[in-house]
């Protein structure tokens, strides 16, 4: 990484010098606005004027050797500061709450004035109280703010910022700061994005020169691929507060759940082009479950900050743009839950000094903006302290008042055969602090009886109701249909479990227990038996056969049912079941290896007794057919998702257990397709080598296995590689009429278009070994695009199509639905000796639709069952 120069500490003189130099380059920059030069400042310089400054405390240049925005700040250095600091200041304490998945610590500081120290548990008990039981907090109950930045890692000036809040909040002796830490509790959560953070600080710097290329089209402000705005895996972490697939969601929602902070802030940037933005969004566009107590609050707050950008005359904007519905970011996983999430966006100089339509925009300026909302929110929160507190307990009697009011009681959440799934929808629901109760007999449901040890049950009656209905939610009509990105986030639909209502004569009839049910332990296989065997149900049977066929050991997929005797008496095995024979050259330490990996697994392994089964295929049969070890080309590269592709790399690497091998597209006719069994591509643009079609084709010929995913289909269907048709933009507008459209309605009547994140059910072949390991006749799938993909092909080609009535939950307009019911959803040709597996959706959708995440393993796994 890049090393910044080290420089002596900040002296009167230099300071002066540096104002003096700002003064120049503002001057300079008018008439050579590409050549400007505009380094960062003292942090004093971003200070509210004449605050005294305890000498004690660090300043910011002091240990990062240079000043605030003359470079991004790298993580390591941020961290440094940070602990400088809290050794420095006896009015905070840092803890390291996790680390990311580059192993960089994630920091939150705790600041308060020395003497609360000692009160601040008994604080937080009180205010838990209130939150969980209603107990109303005292007038004089401190405040909770949880301060967050720059959970897109490119769009780095908050962050930068936090090193001027903590400096300001560690060592302002100013009636405000004062006041703010004697009588509430500031929680600074520096950099939520610590690896996109690092990607992109890197980028940055590697670009600067000692003169500032302002120019837009410099390499500086055009991120290479995969850009900054991720984290390691390339996931939006803005979209992880609700399933926390990632370390960085795990330790920040853990935080504030301990703490349920009355205010909490989401720093962002967006286009240079624009000028800065904050909530409220758009009145229509909140989630119905939040309150309009929180849009009063939130513009209550806002008062301040439109007086903070006032008084300098900055440019900004409010109520436009942005939304409020899912409870997936940072901005409204809050508003579920009776805290005020606010969002902040900040035009971005994405570098360190951008032209733009309102001049050249500094990347110190940037910072500044920010530090200046920060406390502009400290000021806010303050003057609407009362009516903050109040919000919170008022929250609570509504929240208890809408849940009594509801016609159902509870959810019940049921998976017979993959307590994986269940498992992680326990965890999940626990992280959220949302209480379930284990069954203690079976439970009858709408004439259903569902097992005990393999069902939840949700009680609707508890202070999380809101959040609760939301992850329950298959509503389809909404009050505006502009969605950012998703229009539901039902938890049981991604996770493939079947759910209930129960009413409240049914969960009064219901018998729980206090203790969940202790996984059945992992009984060691016989070490006599003919053959092994282990179905397809379980989440991690993919994993658990990765490990197998890397230490050598040869299975075999059984493509029928059959019924084997087994020492646990004779059992009927589904199509899909894995058999490990014994018959056939196996490594030495074959049981040793098999225990151990279904222990890692969790998944328990069968002993057969016989080659001969009672009903069904032999085990020698040639209906057995040999598992060959996956080897995986993963195409990536600009034009390619690297969200889709980060999935894919996520999903096998830390799901499976499987190396991933990345190669960028344009790099594609320099690797030998013949290392390889299986060539993906995830959603994107693609414009391949010359040559490259032809190699791919002769390839899967050979015995290749092509996989594509959502928009790649359009390049399978290019090259014939797919016998299917694909509808265009044109197709879907020519669903709605636009005659009576006027300029106006333009962009309501292009939102009817989409499908913006919605759940769309289709019926499966569950015979094909696409659907090894489902059961059930349909499948729940998330849908983010209207691309739509038709073939008259039968269904052994296209094993899974959408329903008659195909949407479940979520927004789409009726000729939207209409038009993908019957329509195809997944789709596999033979061709020659290998295949081609189309899937119209994302099976990896953000890592959480755990549903549908064995589609790729079926590809990759059960590819030489296909023809
Ligand atoms: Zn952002």
């Amino acid at each position: 990484m890049l090393s910044a120069p080290i420089t002596t500490n900040s002296t009167p003189l230099r300071s002066c010098l540096a104002r003096l130099y700002t003064v120049l380059i503002v001057a300079l920059s008018l008439c050579f606005s590409a050549m400007a030069t505009a380094g960062g400042k003292p942090a004093r310089a971003y200070l509210p004027d004449n605050v005294e400054l305890d000498p004690a405390i660090p300043t910011p240049e002091s240990v990062l050797g240079y000043n605030v925005g003359d470079w991004h700040v790298r993580h390591d250095l941020l961290v440094t500061y940070m602990r400088s600091l809290a050794a420095a200041s006896d009015r905070i304490t840092l803890e390291v709450t996790g680390y990311t998945h580059e192993q960089r610590p994630l920091l939150l500081l705790t600041i308060t004035a020395p003497q609360n120290r000692s009160k601040l548990e008994d604080w937080r008990t009180a205010h838990m109280a209130q939150v969980q039981q209603g107990k109303k907090t005292p007038a004089d109950a401190p405040l909770f703010f949880y301060m967050g930045y720059s959970v897109h890692g490119n769009e780095p000036s908050g962050a930068n910022a936090s090193l001027l809040v903590a400096y300001y909040l560690a060592a302002a002796q100013d009636e405000r700061v004062t006041r703010l830490l004697q009588e509430n509790v500031v929680l600074l959560d520096p950099s939520y994005n610590p690896d996109g953070l690092s990607r992109f600080a890197h980028w940055a710097n590697m670009h600067k020169g000692k003169v500032l290329n302002a120019d837009p089209a410099h390499r500086e402000h055009q991120e290479g691929w995969p850009n900054g705005r991720t984290n390691h895996y390339w996931f939006d972490l803005n979209r992880d507060w609700l399933m926390m697939v990632h370390p960085e969601s795990q330790a920040r929602i853990s935080k504030f759940q301990h703490w349920r902070p009355h205010v909490l802030t989401d720093f962002h940037e967006m286009g240079t082009n624009s000028s800065y933005f904050f909530q409220p969004g758009v009145p229509s566009r909140k989630n119905p479950f939040t309150p309009e107590g929180n849009v009063r609050l939130t513009n209550a707050l806002a008062e301040y900050y439109v007086s903070a950008f006032d008084s300098e005359k900055q440019l900004y904007f409010s109520q436009e743009g942005f939304d409020d519905f899912y409870y997936g970011k940072g901005s409204s996983y809050p508003d579920a839950q009776g805290s005020i999430g606010v969002l902040f966006e900040q035009a971005s100089s994405r570098g360190h000094l951008q032209d733009s339509i309102n001049g050249p925009l500094a990347f110190p300026q940037t910072i500044q903006n920010q530090f200046t909302m920060s406390v502009a929110v400290f000021d806010g929160a303050m003057a609407n302290k009362a009516a903050l507190l109040d919000y919170q307990h008022n929250f609570y009697k509504e929240t208890a008042e809408l849940a009594s009011q509801d016609d159902n009681a509870a959810y019940l959440i049921h998976e017979p055969q993959d307590s994986w799934r269940l498992e992680k929808a326990r965890w999940v629901l626990t992280q959220h602090n949302i209480r379930y109760q284990q069954p203690r007999e079976d439970i009858e449901v709408n004439d259903t009886v569902y097992k005990a040890n393999s069902t939840l049950v949700v009680p609707l009656a508890q202070p999380q109701y809101r959040l609760i209905k939301s992850l329950f939610s298959t509503q389809q009509d909404f009050v505006d249909n502009t969605f950012y990105d998703v229009s539901n986030f039902n938890l049981p639909l991604a996770f493939d479990l079947t759910f209930a209502p129960m009413s409240s004569r049914e969960l009064r009839r219901a018998k729980f227990t206090d203790t969940s049910p202790s996984p059945a332990p992992i009984v060691p296989v016989d070490s006599d038996a003919y053959a092994y065997a282990f179905e397809w149900h379980h989440y991690k049977t993919p994993a658990l056969l990765q490990q197998l066929l890397d230490k050598g050991v040869a299975a075999r997929i059984a493509t029928q049912p059959f019924t084997a005797a087994t020492t646990q008496g004779n059992l009927s095995l589904a199509a899909g079941t894995i058999v490990i024979p014994r018959g056939v050259p196996q490594p030495q330490a074959l049981i040793e290896l098999v225990n151990a990996a279904a222990v890692d697994a969790g998944v328990q392994v069968l002993s057969l007794s016989s080659g001969f089964t009672t009903t069904g295929i032999d085990i020698g049969s040639r209906s057995m057919v040999p598992v060959k070890a996956p080897k995986v080309l993963l195409v990536g590269g600009e034009g390619v998702s690297p969200y889709q592709a980060g999935e894919v790399w996520h999903y096998l690497d830390t799901q499976v257990g499987m190396p991933v091998t990345l190669v960028e597209q344009r790099h594609l006719d320099n690797v030998s397709l013949h290392d390889y069994t299986h060539v993906v591509f995830v959603g994107g643009r693609y414009d391949l080598p010359e040559g490259v079609d032809e190699t791919l084709t002769d390839w899967v010929r050979a015995g290749g296995t092509l996989v594509g995913q959502t928009s790649a289909l359009r390049l399978f269907a290019r090259h014939n590689w797919l016998d299917i048709k694909l509808s265009s933009r044109q197709d879907v507008a020519d669903l709605f009429s636009d005659k009576k459209l006027t300029f106006a309605d333009r962009s309501a009547h292009n939102a009817q278009q989409l499908v913006a994140g919605a759940v769309y059910q289709a019926s499966i072949d569950t015979s094909h070994p696409l659907f090894y390991g489902y059961d059930a006749p349909r499948l729940n799938l998330f849908k983010t695009s209207n691309m739509m993909v038709f073939s008259n092909a039968s269904p052994t080609v296209v094993p899974a199509r959408y329903t008659d009535s195909p949407l479940v939950a979520g927004f789409s307009a009726d000729p939207v639905a209409n038009e993908i019911a019957g329509s195809v959803a997944v789709v596999a040709e033979a061709m020659g000796r290998g295949r081609v597996i189309g899937f119209t959706d994302d099976p990896q959708f953000r890592g959480f639709w755990y549903g549908t995440n064995k589609l790729m393993s079926n590809a990759l796994f059960m590819a030489e069952a296909i023809n």
